[in-house]
């Protein structure tokens, strides 16, 4: 799916040529996982997936919106009678974009919209974050409002809490707008400070998969909500703003002064080592070691299974296969209870790897999972 195909998408549904089209990324996570909301650190990469608009500026006040992903016509929205929490359906996304620049003061004064997507939905892979980010891009250039990619980034980041009404941190929108081919994106959720860090695993024989499971347990929202309560829970016993501020050397001092907290403990135990997890995978990668963040993955995976406990049959299936199948490394990735696992390993080994995932799946009686390779791409862009 090009921009070619979107903008002829466009034409036939609006009757005229598109001002221009616009591509967002997915993301997976590499390595920083339930950290964000804890000013912690996160290292995303861009998907090759992306989301295509093609967009043109109205004068009259007029949102249409349309996207080839979902049967029906184009939603016709007033930019001026848009309202938070107002909407349940996909174009709340897009529209709450809108709602965000202008609530920023910044000057939207109607679009037409077509948009198709190569990202899975709700997989995990951030399509709400490609499908916010694209539009915003493609704002920011046809009313010329000159905002910076991470201003962007925090106002997508808005339209999902407040408009949406979905609690999540700042990671998907940044590292749709921000990452770089080739490269990770160290990015400190505190002072949203970035670091492009290379990661061309191709050149190094290496391959970095995807395992989407397809299953998205019913509890993860509920469960989300309540790691973030506790996470908040514990800074405040601890005295601190957020986890962030405990340094790896304080952990086992922290624990201790929480005392018989112990599902707070778990937590804090997860989100200090996960920031020293990011640290090490940082150095290992500038050192150019890049086969040595296999471990530090499954560590973390780990942490995430035993001590934030988010992880589920499926991703641990993923996980323990690919480990037994010579696997560098591998994880669950996103916010858990399904979705996606990353798993890196020697090029050689991606087919030995991907039958067993899917053979162990099948043994398991669960849906068959979807494999693809995740190259680090490039961030938002401008298609024609
Ligand atoms: P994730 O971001 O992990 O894919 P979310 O639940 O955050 O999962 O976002 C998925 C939602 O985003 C979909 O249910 C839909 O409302 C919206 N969405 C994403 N991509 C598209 C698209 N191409 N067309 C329409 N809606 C989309
Ligand atoms: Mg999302």
């Amino acid at each position: 799916m090009g921009a070619q195909q979107v903008r002829e998408g466009f034409v036939a549904l609006y009757g005229a040529e598109p001002e221009g089209v616009w591509a967002a990324p997915g993301r997976v996570n590499l390595i920083g996982e339930h950290t964000d909301y804890n000013e912690g650190f996160v290292m995303p990469f861009a998907l090759p997936h992306v989301t295509v608009a093609a967009v043109s500026r109205r004068t009259d006040g007029v949102l249409r919106l349309h996207s080839a992903d979902v049967a029906g016509d184009a939603v016709e929205l007033r930019v001026d009678e848009l309202t938070p929490e107002s909407d349940q359906g996909w174009t709340a996304y897009p529209a709450g974009v809108v709602w965000a620049l202008r609530e920023a003061g910044h000057t939207v004064t109607g679009a037409d919209v077509h948009l198709a997507s190569t990202v899975p939905a709700g997989a995990g892979l951030s399509s709400s974050a490609a499908l916010e980010v694209v539009v915003a891009l493609a704002m920011n250039e046809l009313f010329g409002l000159g905002l910076r990619r991470w201003q962007l980034a925090r106002l997508c980041q808005r339209a999902e809490n407040v408009y949406v009404g979905a609690p999540t941190g700042i990671m998907d929108q940044t590292a749709s707008a921000c990452c770089e081919a080739g490269h990770a994106l160290l990015l400190d959720t505190r002072d949203l400070s970035q670091r492009q860090i290379p990661f061309d695993l191709a050149a190094e024989g290496m391959r970095l998969l995807v395992v989407d499971t397809r299953v998205k347990h019913a509890h993860s929202d509920g469960e989300y909500g309540k790691r973030r309560a506790d996470c908040e829970k514990g800074a405040a016993l601890l005295g601190v703003d957020a986890l962030r501020d405990i340094a790896y050397e304080e952990l086992d001092a922290a624990l201790e002064r929480l005392g018989d907290e112990e599902e707070v403990r778990r937590l804090v135990r997860h989100v200090v080592t996960e920031d020293e997890r990011v640290e090490r995978v940082v150095s290992l990668l500038e050192a150019g070691d890049t086969r040595a963040i296999g471990p530090v993955l499954t560590e973390g995976h780990i942490s995430l299974r035993d001590d934030f406990r988010i992880s589920c049959p499926e991703l641990d299936l993923v996980v323990d296969t690919a480990i037994a199948s010579g696997a560098l490394g591998a994880r669950m990735t996103g916010g858990g209870f399904g979705g996606s696992a990353i798993v890196l390993a020697e090029e050689d080994d991606v087919q030995t790897i991907t039958k067993a995932v899917e053979e162990a799946f099948a043994a398991a009686g669960f849906t068959a999972p979807r494999v693809f390779e995740a190259v680090p791409s490039a961030g938002a862009r401008r298609l024609s």
